[in-house]
This record gives structure tokens, C-alpha cells and sequence, in this order.
């Protein structure tokens, strides 16, 4: 009846605003030159735990590294190749779009201007994580979203001073306290570790080597994809 899907529309409106019960959204931010196996698994176990809908979303023009060797359209041609045939994952390439330098500070008050109030997880692998200090008004990132960190091998748990003051206060261990405010949380969530990076990737891929097992299947049904990191 039209009465009722209006009076739903207007219920999960309502809930979208109020951020109750509705799924978190949560961004999964990299160059993934190219994106591995490391970047998916990491990504669907915090779908899991989070209970969220998992956005991976490639940087355009990363402001704290060197340039990707693949450009923007080859990478989110293999993003896509790597995202068939499942449904927990998506690929959000507003970065892209967007041009310039990918501040995530500008994604994601975008996003908290779409989505209201919402909760928001920024999924951030450990290395990152250490790193936070050297982003772009990075205080603020605590102001729009909750930061997930994902464990990853080979990661000092040491954290810069400032960083450790800024997580104090903010720490928790149970996903449902994510669930009740839409940003401002700092939580660890205890990923499988694998220790895979792009940089080995691109490395073994250069030697002539075929990491098969190291990336998605997908990587390998076009030889095109794979063709920028091969020599
Ligand atoms: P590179 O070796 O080129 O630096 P990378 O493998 O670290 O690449 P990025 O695209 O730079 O991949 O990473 C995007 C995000 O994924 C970062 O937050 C990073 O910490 C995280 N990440 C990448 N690989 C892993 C992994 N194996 N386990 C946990 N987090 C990971």
C-alpha cells in the first residue's frame, strides 16, 4: 500500500537521522596499488565485527606518500575485478572524483552531511593508525567518525604522544557503544593478521614473480590489470 511505504520511508528517515539501529558505515580508506588479499580480509572481518556496511575507497592523490604506480582508473578497475561476486564490500570512488589531494577529514564530513546521524567507522590498519599525527586536521577526525584500527603484523604497539592523549579518553571495547553515538570512539578490532602489503606485491610482481595466492583471483582474469606492476 502507498500509505504505508511512505509511513516506512518516514520511519527509517527518522531513524537515519536519530542514528538508532541503523547500520554503521564504515570507510576503508588506501591507494591499493594494487589492492591484496591483506586489504579484503581485513575489510570483511571488520564488516563482521562491526556489523557495517564497508566502503573501500581509493585515494586519488595521497598527500602523505609517493604517487601509485597504477593510475586512478586502473586501480578502481581492479577494485572491481577484486569485488565481484560478494556482497559485504563496496567501492566508493568519490575520492577520485573529487581530484586534488584526498584529505579524509573532507570525505568524511561529506559523508556526515549525508548520512546524519549515523555512525561512521574509519577502518584504519595499525601502521596508519601510528601515523594520524601527520594528517591533515586530523583532531577533527574524531569530531565526524569513530576510528576502527585493524591489527597488522610486524606493527610496534607504540603510539605518539598526542595520539595516545587523543585516544584516552576515547577507547572501547564493545561494537554496540559505536552503534549508540555517530562518531568519537577509538575501538581495536582483532583481525586476522596477514602479513601482506602492496609494497611486495609491486615488488615480486617486478621480478616477474606471480603472486596468485597473495591477491584476489580476479587480478588474474585480465592481463591488463596487473600489467603497470610487471616490467
Ligand atoms: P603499501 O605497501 O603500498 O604501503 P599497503 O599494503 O599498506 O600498501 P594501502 O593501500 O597503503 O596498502 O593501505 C590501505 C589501508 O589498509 C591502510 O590503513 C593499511 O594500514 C591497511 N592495510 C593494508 N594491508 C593490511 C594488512 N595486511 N593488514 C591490516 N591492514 C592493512
Amino acid at each position: 500500500m502507498a500509505g504505508g511505504r511512505t509511513a516506512d520511508r518516514r520511519h527509517r528517515r527518522t531513524a537515519r537521522s536519530q542514528g538508532a539501529g541503523v547500520k554503521p558505515l564504515a570507510i576503508f580508506g588506501g591507494t591499493f596499488d594494487p589492492v591484496h588479499l591483506g586489504h579484503l580480509s581485513v575489510a570483511w572481518e571488520a564488516s563482521e565485527l562491526l556489523d557495517a556496511e564497508v566502503r573501500l575507497m581509493p585515494a586519488s592523490v595521497p598527500p602523505h606518500r609517493p604517487p601509485p604506480i597504477a593510475s586512478a582508473s586502473q586501480r578502481v578497475a581492479m577494485l572491481r575485478a577484486a569485488l565481484q561476486n560478494q556482497a559485504r564490500l563496496a567501492l566508493d570512488t568519490r575520492e577520485l572524483e573529487r581530484g586534488g589531494p584526498s584529505y579524509t577529514i573532507d570525505t568524511l564530513v561529506e559523508l556526515r552531511m549525508e548520512q546524519g546521524e549515523r555512525p561512521l567507522v574509519l577502518l584504519i590498519g595499525a601502521d596508519a593508525f601510528a601515523g594520524l599525527p601527520s594528517w591533515h586536521r586530523w583532531r577533527e577526525l574524531f569530531d565526524v567518525a569513530h576510528v576502527g584500527v585493524l591489527s597488522r603484523p610486524g606493527v610496534a604497539a607504540a603510539l605518539p604522544d598526542d595520539l595516545q592523549r587523543m585516544v584516552a579518553q576515547r577507547r572501547v571495547d564493545d561494537v554496540a557503544t559505536l552503534r549508540g553515538v555517530p562518531a568519537g570512539k577509538v575501538i581495536e578490532l582483532a583481525v586476522t593478521p596477514l602479513e601482506i602489503s602492496a609494497t611486495r606485491i609491486r615488488e615480486l610482481l617486478a621480478a616477474g614473480r606471480d603472486p596468485r595466492y597473495l591477491l584476489p583471483a580476479g587480478l588474474f582474469d585480465d592481463a591488463e590489470l596487473l600489467a603497470p606492476y610487471r616490467h
